[in-house]
């Protein structure tokens, strides 16, 4: 028996002696997830910078920290309403009897996360997998190598390794690890990667969530403020260096309006990242590399390059704008995950719509406009994750919001109380009885054998 399997079992035990923290088990958990943060803020945000060889302490505050810390507080505020019993109201033939739902834990949770907000994407769903009452265990990826093993030293000086514990390592203990028994796997990454999890996952009809990548597009109605959409796109496409699963990866617009939203996003560019040292950069040479070739690529099929920043040293990858994009191009068939931004001209929504349906169901879908009859119709005639109008990202930010895909995008949500229940087995519990106690109408006593009047008039009255 391997080591990852007797880890497994340990855990295990450790659940089989408390199947059902109490909610202050469960907040003092949480908070201790939110004291580790609080204590090693600035060493957190210091070994992401070096991960990335270049990320702004700010932004890791925002896009990591403050989101965890976001995620803690509304867990801990609504964590007693959720795992109150859920009412569930009987038919008139079976009152009084009465049935409920019980959100009980599900046992032991295996997160596997990305490299790209390795803090939150791991310890946000950690938190509703605490909250849901279970054990938690960790597989951080090894192309944030600095910050695994920082999260995993600090994780192990707040945790027993029996309530959350981490596993660092290559592919191959991934998919180990993937291969282990839970009794919920949670997946970030990538779609090809879903794929190989959900197939492991299929041997022991692991119950999984995959939150998976894809190319989200902006739709730029024609009655949209430019200007506006322009800053909103570039602070969506540009943070973490593009490095954002739910980015605008690529904006169809009427074909008469690229000029004016070229110039609009150039000056945006200019004006939000003008420090460099705001900017980024991509999390390493193989990163790199691919978005050169995705430039090369879509260059050597006819595209248009414009900077969205002036070259300088300080940056690694120039920010650009790809026009004249050809469909075939590598940077239209994969997910983009960096700096560049294809604009696709179109000739009406509808154009707009059927490009969007002509590939796979993406994260997110952006629409920026006024005419809430050309978004109503968008939102009915595509699929996605989710929709937001006139900004980008946001909806990742907010608790309440349940965050997930669909399709190629993913399976499942967390967020809020989408993460409690998804790591909860909502369990239906009916509980029988008998009008004034007469056990003669009680539950399914009507229906028993040998069949006789009373029985066709319960199928009468079923009709
Ligand atoms: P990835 O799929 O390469 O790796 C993710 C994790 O999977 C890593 O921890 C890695 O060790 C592990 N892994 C690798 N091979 C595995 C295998 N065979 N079995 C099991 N696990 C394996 O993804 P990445 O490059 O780290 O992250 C980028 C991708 O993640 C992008 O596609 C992005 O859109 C997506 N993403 C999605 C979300 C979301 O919430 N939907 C968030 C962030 C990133």
């Amino acid at each position: 028996m391997n080591a990852l399997q007797l880890q497994l079992e340990d855990l295990q035990q450790a659940f089989a002696h408390e199947p059902s923290p109490s909610f202050a088990e469960r907040k003092e958990r949480i908070e201790r997830v939110v004291a580790m943060i609080d204590k090693y803020e600035d060493n957190l945000c210091k070994v992401v910078h070096a991960d990335f060889g270049n990320r702004h302490s700010v932004e890791t505050r925002l896009t990591e920290l403050a989101m965890v810390r976001q995620a803690a507080k509304y867990a801990i505020k609504h964590l007693k309403s959720w795992m109150k019993m859920r009412d569930i109201s009987m038919p008139m033939h079976l009152k009084p009897s009465k049935a409920w739902i019980q959100a009980q834990p599900k046992g032991v949770v295996g997160i596997i996360s990305p490299w790209n907000y390795p803090i939150q994407l791991a310890l946000i769903p950690a938190i509703s997998a605490i909250a849901a009452g279970n054990r938690v265990w960790l597989k951080l990826s090894e192309r944030s190598p600095r910050t695994s093993g920082y999260l995993a030293t600090i994780i192990g000086e707040f945790f027993h390794p029996l309530e959350l514990c981490v596993t660092t390592g290559g592919e191959d203990v991934a998919r180990d690890f993937s291969e282990l028994a839970f009794d919920h796997l949670f997946f970030t990454g990538s779609t090809a990667t879903g794929k190989r999890v959900m197939r492991a996952a299929a041997d022991n009809l692991t119950p999984l969530t995959l939150e998976l990548g894809g190319k989200s597009p902006v739709v730029i109605n024609d009655d949209a403020n430019l200007e506006d959409a322009a800053t909103r796109i570039i602070f969506g496409k540009l943070i973490n260096g593009g490095q954002t699963c739910v980015a605008p990866d690529y904006i169809l617009i009427k074909h008469e309006l690229i000029p004016e939203l070229k110039d609009a996003l150039v000056q945006a560019a200019g004006s939000l990242f003008k420090d460099p040292s705001e900017l980024t950069h991509s999390i390493d040479q193989e990163q790199l590399s691919r978005w050169q070739q995705l430039v090369s690529d879509a260059r050597s099929k006819g595209a248009r390059v414009t900077p969205l920043l002036p070259e300088s040293e300080n940056h690694p990858f120039t920010p650009l704008i790809l026009t004249q994009v050809t469909p075939h191009s590598l940077v239209m068939q994969e997910e983009i995950f960096g700096p560049i931004l294809p604009i696709i001209g179109v000739s009406s929504q509808e154009d707009a719509i059927e490009f969007i349906n002509s590939k796979d169901r993406p994260l997110s879908i952006y629409w920026f406009g006024k005419d809430k009859k050309a978004l109503r119709h968008l939102i009915s005639k595509t699929h996605s994750g989710s929709v937001t109008a006139n900004d980008t990202l946001i909806q990742a930010g907010i608790e309440q919001i349940p965050f997930g895909g669909i399709g190629a995008s993913g399976m499942g949500a967390y967020h809020g109380q989408a993460g409690f229940d998804t790591f909860s087995h909502l369990k239906p519990i009916l509980q029988v009885r008998g009008l004034l106690g007469i056990k003669a109408w009680m539950g399914s006593k009507l229906a028993h054998p040998p069949y006789n009047k009373t029985t066709e008039r319960l199928l009468r009255w079923l009709r």
